[in-house]
């Protein structure tokens, strides 16, 4: 499965969220047809969640 990013809350840089990468992401799609991906960060091991785009989405899901 592609590499995917996500803002951690955990892993914070001067006060704000930090990219990581998203260790085992898990793409769903919900019933208004809006992607998203749970996983975990790789640095800190804390749940990480994001919304993705239609395009983003359906590559991941292949
Ligand atoms: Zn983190």
């Amino acid at each position: 499965m592609a590499e995917l990013k996500a803002l951690c809350m955990k892993c914070r840089t001067n006060n704000k969220p930090t990219m990581r990468d998203m260790v085992n992401p898990v793409v769903t799609k919900n019933e208004k047809g809006r992607y998203s991906a749970k996983g975990t960060c790789s640095v800190c091991g804390g749940n990480m969640f994001k919304f993705m785009s239609e395009a983003d989405g359906e590559a991941m899901m292949q």
